[in-house]
Protein backbone atom coordinates (compact mmCIF):
# COMPACT_ATOMS: atom_id res chain seq x y z
CA UNK A 1 0.00 0.00 0.00
CA UNK A 2 1.27 3.68 -0.94
CA UNK A 3 1.96 5.98 2.19
CA UNK A 4 -0.13 9.51 1.51
CA UNK A 5 1.72 11.79 -0.30
CA UNK A 6 2.03 15.39 1.23
CA UNK A 7 1.50 18.34 -0.77
CA UNK A 8 2.35 22.05 -0.68
CA UNK A 9 0.05 24.23 0.80
CA UNK A 10 1.66 27.46 0.88
CA UNK A 11 4.59 29.24 -0.24
CA UNK A 12 6.79 32.12 1.64
CA UNK A 13 8.83 34.27 -0.09
CA UNK A 14 11.81 34.56 2.24
CA UNK A 15 12.73 38.65 2.86
CA UNK A 16 15.82 39.97 2.84
CA UNK A 17 16.59 41.73 6.72
CA UNK A 18 19.92 42.79 8.65
CA UNK A 19 20.38 40.82 11.69
CA UNK A 20 23.16 41.02 14.69
CA UNK A 21 26.07 43.36 13.54
CA UNK A 22 24.48 44.04 10.58
CA UNK A 23 24.61 40.73 8.48
CA UNK A 24 22.03 40.27 5.72
CA UNK A 25 20.25 37.46 6.26
CA UNK A 26 17.12 35.84 3.79
CA UNK A 27 14.04 35.22 6.08
CA UNK A 28 11.13 33.32 5.08
CA UNK A 29 9.87 33.46 8.61
CA UNK A 30 9.49 35.16 11.56
CA UNK A 31 7.55 37.81 9.31
CA UNK A 32 4.43 39.57 8.97
CA UNK A 33 1.60 37.08 9.20
CA UNK A 34 3.69 34.17 9.75
CA UNK A 35 5.44 34.42 13.47
CA UNK A 36 6.40 30.88 13.62
CA UNK A 37 5.80 27.03 12.23
CA UNK A 38 5.67 25.50 15.43
CA UNK A 39 8.40 24.05 16.50
CA UNK A 40 10.49 26.47 14.44
CA UNK A 41 10.84 29.76 15.29
CA UNK A 42 13.11 31.40 12.77
CA UNK A 43 15.30 29.95 9.52
CA UNK A 44 18.06 32.24 8.70
CA UNK A 45 19.59 31.86 5.44
CA UNK A 46 23.03 33.81 6.28
CA UNK A 47 24.54 35.61 3.30
CA UNK A 48 25.52 34.52 1.09
CA UNK A 49 27.59 37.61 1.26
CA UNK A 50 31.38 38.94 0.25
CA UNK A 51 32.90 40.78 2.18
CA UNK A 52 36.06 43.04 1.94
CA UNK A 53 38.84 43.51 4.14
CA UNK A 54 37.28 44.92 7.73
CA UNK A 55 33.83 44.68 6.35
CA UNK A 56 32.87 41.23 7.71
CA UNK A 57 30.19 41.37 10.39
CA UNK A 58 28.55 38.57 12.84
CA UNK A 59 26.65 38.74 16.50
CA UNK A 60 29.44 40.04 19.02
CA UNK A 61 28.33 38.54 22.48
CA UNK A 62 24.39 37.80 23.37
CA UNK A 63 22.24 35.72 25.52
CA UNK A 64 19.44 33.06 24.15
CA UNK A 65 17.19 31.05 27.04
CA UNK A 66 14.17 28.86 25.89
CA UNK A 67 15.40 27.02 22.41
CA UNK A 68 17.96 25.92 20.54
CA UNK A 69 19.86 27.66 17.67
CA UNK A 70 21.24 25.39 14.62
CA UNK A 71 24.22 26.66 12.51
CA UNK A 72 24.77 25.04 9.56
CA UNK A 73 28.17 26.69 7.51
CA UNK A 74 28.10 26.16 3.48
CA UNK A 75 30.78 28.54 2.50
CA UNK A 76 33.47 30.68 4.90
CA UNK A 77 33.95 30.19 8.89
CA UNK A 78 32.19 31.35 11.77
CA UNK A 79 33.93 31.30 15.48
CA UNK A 80 32.15 31.08 18.20
CA UNK A 81 32.85 31.40 22.13
CA UNK A 82 30.05 30.85 24.94
CA UNK A 83 29.62 31.41 28.90
CA UNK A 84 30.27 27.68 29.10
CA UNK A 85 33.50 28.09 28.04
CA UNK A 86 33.09 26.28 24.70
CA UNK A 87 35.07 27.89 21.49
CA UNK A 88 35.23 26.53 18.59
CA UNK A 89 35.26 27.31 14.15
CA UNK A 90 32.62 25.88 12.10
CA UNK A 91 33.26 24.98 8.56
CA UNK A 92 32.08 24.32 5.66
CA UNK A 93 29.62 21.38 6.21
CA UNK A 94 29.82 21.83 10.02
CA UNK A 95 26.87 22.08 12.21
CA UNK A 96 26.54 23.22 15.78
CA UNK A 97 23.32 22.23 17.63
CA UNK A 98 22.89 24.44 20.47
CA UNK A 99 20.27 23.97 22.84
CA UNK A 100 20.45 26.93 25.17
CA UNK A 101 18.37 25.78 27.81
CA UNK A 102 18.21 27.81 30.79
CA UNK A 103 20.46 30.40 29.62
CA UNK A 104 23.99 31.23 27.70
CA UNK A 105 25.79 34.45 26.12
CA UNK A 106 27.70 33.69 23.17
CA UNK A 107 29.21 35.86 20.36
CA UNK A 108 29.03 34.25 16.57
CA UNK A 109 31.40 35.68 13.99
CA UNK A 110 33.35 35.26 11.04
CA UNK A 111 36.53 33.72 11.34
CA UNK A 112 39.29 36.64 12.16
CA UNK A 113 40.83 35.53 8.42
CA UNK A 114 37.38 36.51 7.06
CA UNK A 115 37.27 39.19 8.96
CA UNK A 116 40.46 40.85 8.11
CA UNK A 117 41.12 39.61 4.24
CA UNK A 118 37.02 39.37 3.75
CA UNK A 119 35.87 36.20 2.24
CA UNK A 120 32.57 34.78 1.65
CA UNK A 121 29.65 33.64 4.32
CA UNK A 122 27.04 31.78 3.52
CA UNK A 123 25.04 29.76 6.20
CA UNK A 124 21.79 28.67 7.70
CA UNK A 125 20.53 29.60 11.40
CA UNK A 126 17.49 28.10 12.41
CA UNK A 127 16.14 28.41 15.83
CA UNK A 128 14.28 25.34 17.14
CA UNK A 129 11.76 25.58 19.98
CA UNK A 130 11.81 23.67 23.55
CA UNK A 131 8.75 22.44 25.41
CA UNK A 132 8.13 23.82 28.30
CA UNK A 133 9.50 20.83 30.09
CA UNK A 134 13.27 21.50 28.57
CA UNK A 135 13.31 25.44 28.57
CA UNK A 136 15.20 25.59 31.85
CA UNK A 137 17.72 22.55 30.90
CA UNK A 138 21.26 22.71 31.59
CA UNK A 139 23.00 24.15 27.94
CA UNK A 140 24.13 21.20 25.93
CA UNK A 141 25.93 21.04 22.89
CA UNK A 142 26.24 19.36 19.64
CA UNK A 143 28.49 19.86 17.16
CA UNK A 144 29.80 17.49 13.98
CA UNK A 145 32.38 17.92 11.58
CA UNK A 146 31.34 17.82 8.18
CA UNK A 147 32.80 14.59 7.62
CA UNK A 148 30.89 12.88 10.94
CA UNK A 149 27.67 14.17 9.08
CA UNK A 150 25.52 10.82 7.96
CA UNK A 151 25.03 11.15 4.22
CA UNK A 152 23.14 9.05 1.81
CA UNK A 153 21.63 9.08 -1.91
CA UNK A 154 19.09 7.73 -3.84
CA UNK A 155 19.74 4.32 -6.23
CA UNK A 156 20.60 6.60 -9.59
CA UNK A 157 23.02 9.21 -7.85
CA UNK A 158 21.08 12.39 -8.73
CA UNK A 159 19.61 13.17 -4.79
CA UNK A 160 22.06 13.22 -2.23
CA UNK A 161 21.29 14.60 1.34
CA UNK A 162 23.47 15.29 4.18
CA UNK A 163 21.29 14.06 7.62
CA UNK A 164 21.76 16.14 10.39
CA UNK A 165 18.65 15.34 11.84
CA UNK A 166 15.83 12.88 11.32
CA UNK A 167 16.02 10.30 8.73
CA UNK A 168 16.69 9.67 5.34
CA UNK A 169 16.57 6.95 2.53
CA UNK A 170 17.65 4.63 5.45
CA UNK A 171 20.34 6.52 7.40
CA UNK A 172 20.16 8.33 10.56
CA UNK A 173 21.42 11.38 11.69
CA UNK A 174 24.08 11.31 14.91
CA UNK A 175 22.19 14.44 16.22
CA UNK A 176 20.13 13.61 19.09
CA UNK A 177 17.24 16.29 19.43
CA UNK A 178 14.77 16.43 22.21
CA UNK A 179 11.26 16.57 19.78
CA UNK A 180 11.44 14.63 16.93
CA UNK A 181 13.44 16.91 13.86
CA UNK A 182 14.08 17.01 10.56
CA UNK A 183 16.98 18.69 8.99
CA UNK A 184 18.70 17.54 5.72
CA UNK A 185 20.57 19.60 3.22
CA UNK A 186 19.67 17.72 -0.36
CA UNK A 187 21.29 18.50 -3.58
CA UNK A 188 18.84 17.52 -6.66
CA UNK A 189 20.42 16.67 -9.65
CA UNK A 190 18.53 17.44 -12.91
CA UNK A 191 16.09 14.03 -13.27
CA UNK A 192 16.49 13.96 -9.68
CA UNK A 193 12.72 11.96 -8.25
CA UNK A 194 12.99 10.43 -4.59
CA UNK A 195 10.23 9.96 -1.71
CA UNK A 196 11.21 10.70 1.55
CA UNK A 197 9.09 9.55 4.83
CA UNK A 198 8.30 12.11 7.41
CA UNK A 199 6.02 10.86 10.22
CA UNK A 200 2.58 11.86 9.97
CA UNK A 201 2.69 13.98 13.22
CA UNK A 202 5.64 15.67 11.98
CA UNK A 203 5.10 19.03 10.10
CA UNK A 204 6.98 19.72 7.20
CA UNK A 205 9.06 22.19 4.99
CA UNK A 206 11.25 22.81 2.17
CA UNK A 207 13.39 26.24 1.46
CA UNK A 208 15.43 26.26 -1.86
CA UNK A 209 18.69 27.88 -1.80
CA UNK A 210 19.87 27.18 -4.72
CA UNK A 211 17.97 26.66 -8.75
CA UNK A 212 14.22 25.63 -8.68
CA UNK A 213 12.48 22.17 -7.82
CA UNK A 214 9.69 20.24 -7.30
CA UNK A 215 7.73 19.35 -4.23
CA UNK A 216 5.01 17.24 -3.01
CA UNK A 217 2.59 14.91 -4.86
CA UNK A 218 1.15 18.13 -6.84
CA UNK A 219 4.72 18.70 -8.20
CA UNK A 220 4.87 22.25 -6.93
CA UNK A 221 7.90 23.90 -8.61
CA UNK A 222 9.82 26.14 -5.91
CA UNK A 223 12.50 28.36 -6.50
CA UNK A 224 15.67 29.81 -4.69
CA UNK A 225 14.34 31.96 -1.59
CA UNK A 226 10.81 29.79 -1.85
CA UNK A 227 9.63 27.95 1.59
CA UNK A 228 6.93 25.82 0.63
CA UNK A 229 4.82 24.11 3.47
CA UNK A 230 3.31 20.55 3.48
CA UNK A 231 0.25 19.15 4.49
CA UNK A 232 -0.73 16.34 5.93
CA UNK A 233 0.68 12.77 5.17
CA UNK A 234 3.96 10.79 4.97
CA UNK A 235 5.77 10.36 1.83
CA UNK A 236 7.37 13.64 0.29
CA UNK A 237 7.94 13.78 -3.07
CA UNK A 238 11.22 16.10 -4.24
CA UNK A 239 12.19 15.96 -7.66
CA UNK A 240 14.29 18.18 -10.00
CA UNK A 241 12.85 18.36 -13.36
CA UNK A 242 15.27 21.32 -14.66
CA UNK A 243 18.66 21.81 -16.24
CA UNK A 244 20.39 23.21 -13.30
CA UNK A 245 21.48 21.14 -9.96
CA UNK A 246 19.06 22.43 -6.80
CA UNK A 247 19.64 22.35 -2.71
CA UNK A 248 17.30 22.51 -0.50
CA UNK A 249 16.82 22.18 3.20
CA UNK A 250 13.93 19.70 4.14
CA UNK A 251 12.69 21.01 7.93
CA UNK A 252 10.38 19.03 9.65
CA UNK A 253 9.07 18.45 13.41
CA UNK A 254 6.72 17.63 15.84
CA UNK A 255 4.62 20.75 17.15
CA UNK A 256 5.11 21.63 20.75
CA UNK A 257 1.40 23.26 20.67
CA UNK A 258 1.84 25.44 23.82
CA UNK A 259 2.05 29.25 24.21
CA UNK A 260 4.69 30.92 22.94
CA UNK A 261 6.02 34.11 24.72
CA UNK A 262 9.14 35.83 22.78
CA UNK A 263 11.57 38.47 22.48
CA UNK A 264 14.51 38.99 21.03
CA UNK A 265 16.83 36.23 22.06
CA UNK A 266 14.24 34.69 24.88
CA UNK A 267 11.79 32.50 23.62
CA UNK A 268 9.53 31.26 26.73
CA UNK A 269 5.77 30.13 27.78
CA UNK A 270 4.36 32.89 29.55
CA UNK A 271 5.30 36.69 29.72
CA UNK A 272 6.51 36.45 33.29
CA UNK A 273 9.00 34.06 32.35
CA UNK A 274 10.09 36.64 29.61
CA UNK A 275 10.30 39.17 32.35
CA UNK A 276 12.18 36.78 34.74
CA UNK A 277 14.93 35.86 31.62
CA UNK A 278 15.91 39.79 31.44
CA UNK A 279 16.48 40.04 35.04
CA UNK A 280 18.28 37.02 35.36
CA UNK A 281 20.27 38.18 32.06
CA UNK A 282 20.31 41.98 33.39
CA UNK A 283 21.57 40.01 36.81
CA UNK A 284 24.61 37.97 35.36
CA UNK A 285 22.66 34.77 36.14
CA UNK A 286 23.25 33.46 32.61
CA UNK A 287 27.10 33.89 32.97
CA UNK A 288 29.79 36.14 30.85
CA UNK A 289 32.61 35.08 28.07
CA UNK A 290 36.13 34.73 29.35
CA UNK A 291 37.99 35.88 27.02
CA UNK A 292 42.11 34.78 27.48
CA UNK A 293 44.54 37.39 26.64
CA UNK A 294 45.66 36.79 23.02
CA UNK A 295 49.07 35.60 23.09
CA UNK A 296 51.83 36.01 19.96
MN1 LIG B 1 23.04 33.51 18.92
Amino acid sequence: MSKAERKVIRIVNAHRQREGGGFVVRRPFPTTGLDAVDPFLLIDEMGPADYGPGEAVGAPDHPHRGFETVTYMLEGEFEHEDSAGHRGTLRPGDVQWMTAGAGIIHSEMPSAEIRERGGRVHGFQIWVNLPAADKMMRPRYQELDTEHIPTARSEDGLARVKVVAGEALGVRAAIDTLIPIVFQDWTLDPGADVSVNVPPEERVMVYVFGGRMQAGAGGDTITDGQLAMLGEGEALRLANGGREQARCLLLAGKPIGEPVARYGPFVMNTEAELRQAFDDFRSGKMGEITRQAQVG
